[in-house]
């Protein structure tokens, strides 16, 4: 259950872009990649020509932090893409947004991916009546995901009732906000993942 604890924004600096990794801070003025874009570290960084290597590091490097997981049970993803019918980079981020964590920030109950792992490893979270703190849980179509709540007078749940209203969630999956809970439809395919990842170029970095 291991998971990244380190400064989070500094990924965000290493590839240059923004990951998304600390919810509504990331679309302030106070976004560390708005204020300093320029990668990590305490010397000014070289220019250099990145090789078609480092590009495909890069992007998996990338997924990885999207989606929070690390390299041991990125790779396991990876070789479960490979083991199934289809296009593997396509397959990688099917599982990938089928991840319970993922699901649970794509409903709206959370503001980020991570804080969606932990609502689901606090218990806050049941998937089809039970309890889950699993956040690699893969979820299945047909599954329902409900935000429990001991105590529905909390600010969180009260904050999650009164914003989850506006809430875009995306065609695979289906939103009841009065009792925040979501439903599974369909496997999401590659254009319903809204992301700028090139799966190709992981498939590639694993490939050689
Ligand atoms: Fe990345 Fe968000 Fe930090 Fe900005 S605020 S650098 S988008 S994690």
């Amino acid at each position: 259950m291991a998971r990244y604890t380190g400064p989070v924004c500094r990924l965000c600096r290493r590839q240059g872009e923004k990951l998304m990794l600390k919810g509504e801070r990331c679309t302030t003025r106070k976004c560390a990649l708005e204020r300093r874009s320029l990668p990590p570290g305490q010397h000014r960084p070289r220019r250099r020509k990145i090789s078609d290597r480092g590009l495909q590091l890069r992007e998996k490097q990338k997924a990885k932090h999207t989606y929070g997981v690390l390299e041991r049970q990125f790779y396991r993803h990876f070789t479960e893409a490979e083991r199934r019918v289809g296009i593997t980079g396509e397959n990688l981020l099917q599982i990938l947004e089928m991840r319970l964590d993922n699901v649970v920030y794509r409903f709206g109950f959370a503001d980020s991916r991570r804080q969606a792992r932990q609502l689901v490893r606090h218990g806050h979270i049941t998937l089809n009546g039970r309890k889950t703190d699993i956040p690699s849980c893969a979820v299945k179509v047909g599954d329902v995901i409900v935000l429990r709540e001991r105590d529905p007078n909390t600010e969180y749940y009260k904050r999650v009732a009164e914003q989850i209203g506006d809430k875009i969630v995306p065609q695979w999956l289906s939103l009841d906000p009065d009792t925040l809970s979501g439903r599974v439809l369909a496997s999401p395919s590659r254009s319903d993942i809204d992301l700028s990842l090139n799966e190709k170029a992981i498939v590639e970095y694993y490939s050689r």
